[in-house]
């Protein structure tokens, strides 16, 4: 019996009916070679003992999960991209294939396709994905998951054996297909659709769908709409102050592309900030640098007020805007939050905490250390002094704004000082994923189909997890006891 007991199927989504979503098909193809199997998330899901045959059937061919949808299911959406409104989006090379309850955590969880080919929504493309977009996607997944940011997975990376041609990649060039796994696929275009089609019983609809779903807490506030978006907003000041301490830089945050559970997802040209810079752009397209590290808590706040906007139909504005206030506390709290937790150090309270933070940032700004060394040298504040003094960046660790930094670290205490002990802080230098070190991984992908570097840097990603407390070091199911390591949800306060 290749489905664990835990695994546990909830295909609600086909329940919102005319108006959500169009029954798909997925595309032949010519070869399917699994290049990646998420282990633990799919040991998780009770998705683990399927045989290379059956991932196959599944993953590569996509015939329905035992007791889930019956039919892949594209998901129709709008949405602004780059702030200009795209009536026209829609899941044009995915779908939603199934839905789960994660067995810990009781989160309802999607497993949804990327690159599976064309849908009504491909607008003349091939609805393909690149092999090397899988693989930077995958990479990416597994950073952020180490880094302790709120993130969908990768669960499974097919190489379909057929070449695409793409301007921005030398082409012919190798495909696949992804398969995510996410907390939720509504994303804000979601709301927006309805409220453009003027479709508000659907808007209602889908705000209670998503509220009974991902928030049940909300269920009995008077005004759902109002209550919904003041969640989402938490969630996504959240995220956004989670991007910005692990020195991410999403590339696309086009409305299209956040859900509503504030999970971070959909990876194309994202890059990790070498050194601090709020200007560093990561899409090669983004020609004004809308989406730049330093613009990322205004892009999202902007996307909220899209969001808001296209609840007017079923809320006071008022009321929206009250929600849409909730950004700036909650972002501001969560700043301190993740940086406090980056440097591996305890909470004193948020006013002295963003004096730390200002100072770590001044220090970064001013010296322009390597993103990732400062943070991995400097984990658990004092407690690393001595291991920061053999640092390759050493020379760095001097000067006023360091000073200021130092002194004020020195009030601090180690968040876990036995972490420290672990094999990947025994290291010169941390693990990272700048885009160099990518395409340096991709190489001999491309030129010998050589996949050892790319297993090494994941067993490598996976540690540095397992070090920060992110990451299970048991892969097995813990039974359904266990606490999650992933998710909690936030207070409203
Ligand atoms: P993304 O940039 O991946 O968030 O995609 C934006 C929109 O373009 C979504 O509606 C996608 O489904 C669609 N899209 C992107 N690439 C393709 C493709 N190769 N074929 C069909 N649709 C695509
Ligand atoms: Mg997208």
């Amino acid at each position: 019996m290749p489905f664990q007991p835990h695994y546990t199927p909830e295909p609600v989504f086909s329940r919102l009916g005319e108006g959500f979503y169009d029954v798909v098909q997925s595309a032949e193809f010519p070869e399917h070679i699994v290049r990646f199997k998420n282990e633990r998330w799919a040991e998780r899901m009770g998705l683990g003992e399927l045989d290379e045959s059956a991932w196959i059937q599944h993953f590569g061919r996509f015939e329905p999960l035992d007791g889930n949808l019956p039919q892949p299911l594209a998901l129709r959406y709008h949405g602004h991209q780059f702030r200009n409104y795209n009536p026209n989006l829609g899941d044009g090379r995915g779908f939603l294939f199934a839905q789960l309850r994660d067995p810990l955590d009781q989160r309802l969880l999607d497993l949804a396709t990327k690159g599976s080919g064309q849908t009504p929504w491909s607008r003349g493309a091939d609805g393909r994905l690149t092999l090397k977009g899988g693989f930077r996607e995958a990479l990416a997944t597994e950073m952020l998951e180490a880094l302790g940011v709120y993130t969908s997975k990768t669960f499974s990376l097919v190489e379909t054996g057929e070449s695409l041609t793409r301007y921005d990649e030398p082409s012919p060039t190798r495909a696949c297909v992804l398969v995510r796994l996410g907390h939720s696929h509504v994303r804000f275009g979601s709301f927006q659709r309805h409220a453009y089609l003027e479709h508000h019983e659907r808007l209602r609809q889908l705000v209670e769908f998503s509220v009974e779903h991902y928030m049940p807490h909300l269920q009995d506030e008077k005004d759902l709409p109002s209550a919904f978006l003041r969640e989402v907003v938490m969630r996504s000041a959240d995220l956004c102050a989670s991007w910005m301490a692990a020195g991410f830089v999403h590339g696309v945050l086009n409305t299209d592309n956040m859900n509503i559970c504030g999970e971070s997802f959909d990876y194309g040209p994202y890059r990790f900030l070498p050194h601090y810079d709020p200007h560093f752009t990561a899409a090669y397209f983004d020609d004004y640098g809308l989406y730049a590290y330093g613009r990322q808590p205004v892009a999202v706040f902007w996307n909220l007020q899209q969001l808001a906007l296209s609840l007017q139909p079923l809320a006071d504005s008022a009321d929206l805007v009250k929600a849409l206030q909730f950004y700036e506390d909650v972002f501001a709290q969560a700043m301190t939050r993740h940086f406090l937790h980056r440097l591996g150090l305890l909470e004193q309270g948020h006013k002295k905490d963003m004096d730390l933070v200002s100072a770590t940032f001044a220090f970064l700004e001013a010296s322009q250390i390597e993103f990732e060394q400062f943070f991995f040298d400097w984990y658990g504040g004092h407690t690393s002094e001595a291991r920061a003094k053999e640092s390759p960046m050493s020379s760095k660790y001097r000067g006023e704004a360091f000073q200021l930094w130092f002194e004020m670290v020195g009030e601090y205490l180690p968040k876990d000082a036995k972490s420290l002990e672990h094999a990947y802080f025994q290291r010169p230098r941390p693990c990272g994923l700048l885009i160099d070190e990518i395409e340096a991984l991709w190489a001999p992908v491309a030129q010998e189909d050589d996949w050892t570097g790319f297993q090494e840097k994941l067993a490598a990603i996976r540690e540095k997890g397992e070090a920060l407390g992110h990451v299970a070091a048991d892969a097995r199911y813990p039974g359904p006891h266990a606490a999650s390591l992933a998710y909690e949800p936030l207070n409203a306060s």
